[in-house]
């Protein structure tokens, strides 16, 4: 573990080096409030710092001011080390940010102690962070198929949204469903028809590109948010249609024809002030016509304002 040692005073630094590298600590020297400040600048930062008070440049407590401004999200622990021992500098040293403070002279088995009780916040901290980032994803993550959930696709709609409008591209939202899913499911078995939802997904994000949004909106629906020409979109979605229908699926030794079928709402971001439910529920629409044009189809339906009339669907 990384430790930084900033002090002015050699004999100091230097006694602080060798106690740390005899505690297994990998120590981090600075002798000056600047140098440790760029010291923090790197990636992997030390996350337990010994800060003298007085040092030039930056002091021991502006120090702590400016650390505890950065790195808000995993605090590093901070331990000032100074002669000052008036209850007035322990009470502005703790109050500006450090989390321990020790006066000098100190035994070393003291400091070794505080560094102890240090690490072991520091621990818990890590552990919270990640327990936080497991129900993170976990929140916005389908269990089975590993894509967003509907929550976390329809968060990313605006983003997108709001992307193709700098980059005046077309913006599409698709709702892609399996067909005839349930016969799998009455005849394989579900654990079969959660197996051919994995394997669409995996076909899906193969095909599209890492920077699409794809997620599960439903049993076995999907959809899709992205941005680029007209002409991509549908060359994208025709691959896609392809990926999944011309190569069938193993599942448990048997062989599957899975087919899809898919509506697409486009836009031109600059002609369309729908709603994202509005474009969700013409792409939807646009859906039910490719159900009932016999599957395994595309169609495109467009959200445009001036094209709100007829809403008529196309067939890719
Ligand atoms: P269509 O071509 O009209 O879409 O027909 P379909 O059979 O695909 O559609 P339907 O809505 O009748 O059936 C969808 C089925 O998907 C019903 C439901 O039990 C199943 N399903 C939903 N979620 C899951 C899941 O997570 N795993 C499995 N195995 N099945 C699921
Ligand atoms: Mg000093
Ligand atoms: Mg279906
Ligand atoms: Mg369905």
């Amino acid at each position: 573990m990384k430790l930084l040692i900033a002090d002015d005073d050699a004999t100091s630094r230097t006694m602080l080096m060798m106690l740390s590298r005899q505690w297994g600590f990998d120590p981090v020297m600075a002798e000056d409030g600047l140098t440790a400040w760029r010291a923090m600048q790197v990636e992997e930062a030390p996350s337990m710092l010994l800060l003298d008070w007085e040092m030039p440049g930056l002091n021991g407590i502006e120090l702590c001011q400016k650390i505890r401004a950065k790195f808000i999200d995993s605090p590093p622990y901070i331990i000032l080390l100074t002669s000052r021992n008036r209850v007035e500098d322990v009470v502005a040293g703790l109050d500006q940010g450090a989390n321990d403070y020790i006066a000098k002279p100190f035994e070393n088995a003291e400091l070794h102690a505080r560094i102890r009780v240090g690490q072991r916040l520091l621990q818990m901290q890590s552990e919270l962070h990640a327990a936080y980032a497991n129900l993170e994803y976990r929140a916005s993550h389908d269990d089975l198929t590993g894509l967003y959930n509907r929550r976390a696709i329809y968060d990313g709609v605006g983003v997108e949204q709001a992307r193709a409008a700098r980059q005046d591209e077309a913006f599409c939202i698709a709702l892609c469903d399996v067909d005839f899913f349930k016969q799998v499911n009455d005849t394989h078995g579900h654990a079969a028809g959660d197996q051919v939802l994995i394997e669409v997904a995996n076909r899906l994000c193969d095909t599209l590109r890492p920077y699409d949004l794809i997620g599960r909106y439903g049993g076995e629906e999907f959809m899709i948010v992205l941005s680029t020409s007209r002409s991509q979109i549908c060359s994208l979605f025709e691959r896609l249609r392809n990926h999944i229908a011309s190569v069938p699926f193993r599942v448990d030794g048997v062989s599957l024809n899975i087919t899809v079928s898919t509506g697409i709402c486009i836009i031109d971001p600059h002609q369309s002030s729908l709603s994202v439910d509005e474009l969700v529920a013409l792409a939807d629409k646009a859906l039910y016509k490719a159900k009932s044009d016999g599957r395994n189809c595309t169609m495109l339906i467009s959200g445009n304002n001036q094209d709100q009339t007829d809403c008529c669907t196309e067939r890719l």
